[in-house]
């Protein structure tokens, strides 16, 4: 229900407590059967649940967190969305869930806070600027928006960057994505949830799922921390513990866990309209709507299932961006935080069918499946709903590590990890 609230009432809501407030989604408790449960509450799984009730009709489902909405690294990322893939395979995946963030606000009636404001990866050196000029050309044949910049260009759109001939990391140019940008990661969640929620999707927050129920050598249902629930099919959604769920399923997944952190600066006027990655130093940053400077990096390279990272990782990037941009060295850091992000060896995704009948899979994101929610909602409630591949999930199927068929995007695109 939509309900429109004035001035007095928005005034009466905050003496009173904000006891009139409608709830934006539903708590009930788990039934004992569903055609379909989706484990994992965050972007992915909530998008999933959306487009299971939405596009096929399917309501009877449950979305089952052990924490809160958002609380896993949906919530925790740096908000940057774009497409700047280099193979056709990544192009068309990024592509559809860009086009789907380009429509997000009105479909969910929830402004998501989308801003195009342009995404441009710097490069430093000769050869990174070839590298940039392939990946421009590739992104163009594939269909999307590319512009290779030199440093003229750079310092228009860019002019707090360090220019300076001593700078350790010259603008030779960049490659630009005016589509790219970011978007407000938890109304992302939060727009899903009550989306679902209304078509009559059962969101279940504080509830663990510690086991799969497994009868016939298929997956049955789950085992939770509020008992069994069974279900016709399971959607995996996990991200950072997909490997030790895949263990409780009965198989392995070629995905390592890591923690990935993030920090933002106070907030300050507007300075930085772009959002901007730097390979060489590994470091990127936009500015939020609320002015903070948003700053993230690459992973901490031991592999972990701890939810934060080690300082000598955000020493290395925050000296990138000081070095980048030295106006910033006047800023006070306000909170750093981590997540962790399942990362898999060719740095794509895996969406299909796992060894186990009846449980899907939808992980392997690595350092940026934010930007990729809407269209691995859209694939993985396909794969929940017909039991096949939508023609764009099926390139990233987990039989790829048997085929040998792999979409390398380290290499491609020089993604973070
Ligand atoms: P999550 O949001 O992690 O949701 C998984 C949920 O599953 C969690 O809420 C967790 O509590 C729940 N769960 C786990 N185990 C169980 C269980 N046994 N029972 C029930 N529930 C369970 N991506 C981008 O595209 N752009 C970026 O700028 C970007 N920056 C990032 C910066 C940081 C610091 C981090 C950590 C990540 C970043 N990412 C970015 C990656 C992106 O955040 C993730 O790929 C994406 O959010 C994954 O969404 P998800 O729904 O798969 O996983």
């Amino acid at each position: 229900m939509t309900r429109h609230y004035s001035a007095l009432n928005l005034a009466r809501e905050g003496l009173s407590g904000h006891k009139g407030w409608a709830r934006a989604w539903t708590s009930p408790e788990p039934k004992k059967r569903y055609d379909v449960v989706i484990v994992g509450g965050g972007g992915h799984g909530l998008a999933t649940a959306y487009y299971l009730a939405k596009t096929h009709g399917i309501t009877n489902v449950a979305v089952i967190e052990k924490g809160w909405l958002g609380g896993g690294n949906t919530g925790r990322n740096t908000t940057v969305v774009r497409s700047n893939y280099f193979f056709p395979e990544s192009v068309a995946l990024y592509e559809m869930s860009l086009n789907l963030y380009e429509e997000l606000s009105k479909e969910l009636n929830y402004n998501v806070m989308l801003s195009q404001r342009g995404m441009l990866m710097l490069c430093h050196t000769p050869a990174e600027m070839e590298m940039s000029a392939r990946l421009v050309n590739a992104m163009q044949l594939n269909g999307t928006d590319a512009e290779l910049l030199d440093t003229e260009g750079v310092r228009k759109i860019m002019p707090i960057y360090n220019f300076s001939p001593d700078s350790r990391f010259p603008a030779l140019g960049g490659a630009l994505q005016p589509r790219g940008g970011t978007a407000r990661h938890d109304a992302v969640a939060w727009g899903y949830a009550r989306a679902a929620s209304a078509l009559g999707v059962d969101i279940i927050q504080q509830c663990e799922v510690t086991d799969f129920l497994i009868e016939g050598g298929a997956c049955r249902g789950v085992k939770t921390t509020q008992g069994e629930i069974r279900a016709d099919r399971v959607g995996l959604a996990v991200a950072g513990h997909s490997s030790q769920m895949a263990e409780k399923a009965g198989f392995r997944l070629p995905v390592t866990s890591y923690a990935l952190q993030a920090c933002v600066s106070e907030p300050v006027k507007p300075i930085l309209d772009i959002a901007v990655h730097c390979a060489g130093s590994g470091s990127y940053a936009s500015q939020s709507d609320k002015g903070e400077i948003v700053i993230g990096g690459g992973l901490d390279r031991v592999p972990s299932y701890g939810q934060r990272g080690t300082l000598p990782t955000l020493e290395h990037v925050i000296a990138g961006i000081l070095e980048m941009f030295p106006a910033f060295r006047q800023l006070k850091l306000m909170r750093q935080w981590g997540g962790i992000v399942d990362v898999v060896p060719d740095s794509s995704p895996l969406i299909g069918p796992s060894p186990l009948p009846n449980l899907f899979l939808n992980c392997g994101w690595g350092t940026g499946g934010f930007k990729a929610i809407p269209a691995g909602g859209t694939l993985l409630a396909h794969l929940l709903a017909t039991g096949q591949h939508h023609d764009i999930s099926r390139p990233f199927d987990l039989d790829r590590f048997a085929t040998g068929r792999l979409i390398d995007e380290a290499a491609g695109s020089g993604i973070a990890h």
